[in-house]
């Protein structure tokens, strides 16, 4: 058994107050960041990255950490990460900004490429569809460090939450990822939207594109096979895996479907 993940201070720039709502898909909880620069003097704001569920309580942890904010910002729309951001972000009197335009207030929806810049805090934004389409990672090049939220996870693997999620952009986007973290140079750590920190993101992101390249020459023989379904393919592809995650393996095996359909 892996040892459980309960954040804390992960380095000088970052924080991370993991919300207790440990499951299937969000593992030990849902890991809210709080990024804040060591530079900066006192009254420095902070960034708040996914603040979690509608959950008062974890809500209030968040704010005692964070405070003041400068901006919040979304990974992407699932509930495990985007349900709290408007109370948080009335607590904290902060606007939030998300790739999808509908999850923002008071402010602009997030770009591919741009630089969000608070109070020395500075991240490069890299829109990163695949596990859905509005995915975002963001990149802290003073920290070497690189925000996945569940396009890459701590433990495990990530669902490709199809028809919501594709596999081509997010094949691209582990391509992308791992071109921004090179263009750091030195070993990047990883902090994920759920698990723990881990030490090289450019080792994780390569065994991400290899275990997917590995799912798809499975699911490829199982068609070829006669497996028709995504519940076939499912009982095929993942005999290894906990029967408690094959609702999320379908929504893999559909995204791989649609991807063979078209490659
Ligand atoms: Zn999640």
């Amino acid at each position: 058994m892996t040892e459980r993940f309960d954040g804390g201070v992960v380095s000088a720039w970052a924080t991370c107050v993991r919300e207790d709502n440990p499951g299937h898909m969000t593992l030990d909880g849902t890991n809210t960041w709080v990024l804040r620069s060591p530079d900066a003097g006192p009254g420095a704001r902070s960034v708040v990255i996914d603040p979690g569920e509608l959950d008062e309580p974890h809500l209030r942890r968040v704010l005692e950490a964070a405070a003041p904010v400068g901006v919040v910002l979304l990974t992407h729309r699932h509930h495990d990460h985007a349900d709290g951001a408007p109370r948080f972000a009335e607590l904290a009197a902060a606007p939030v900004r998300a790739v999808d335009p509908a999850l923002c207030l008071e402010a602009d929806p997030l770009r591919d490429g741009e630089v969000v810049e608070v109070d020395g805090v500075r991240l490069d934004v890299l829109a990163t569809p695949g596990h859905t389409t509005d995915s975002a990672s963001f990149l802290l090049r003073e920290d070497s460090a690189l925000l996945s939220g569940d396009t890459v996870l701590g433990r495990g693997t990530t669902v490709v939450a199809y028809p919501d999620g594709a596999l081509g952009p997010y094949l691209d986007s582990l391509a992308a990822l791992r071109a921004a973290v090179d263009s750091v140079g030195g070993p990047v750590r990883l902090y994920p939207g759920h698990g723990p920190v881990l030490p090289d993101a450019g080792a994780v992101l390569a065994a991400y594109a290899a275990h997917r390249e590995e799912r798809l020459a499975q699911v490829r023989a199982a068609v070829d096979g006669g497996a028709v379904t995504a519940d076939e393919v499912v009982r095929t592809v993942y005999a290894d895996v906990d029967k408690a995650l094959w609702p999320a393996a379908t929504l893999s095996v559909e995204a791989q479907l649609a991807y063979l359909r078209d490659h």
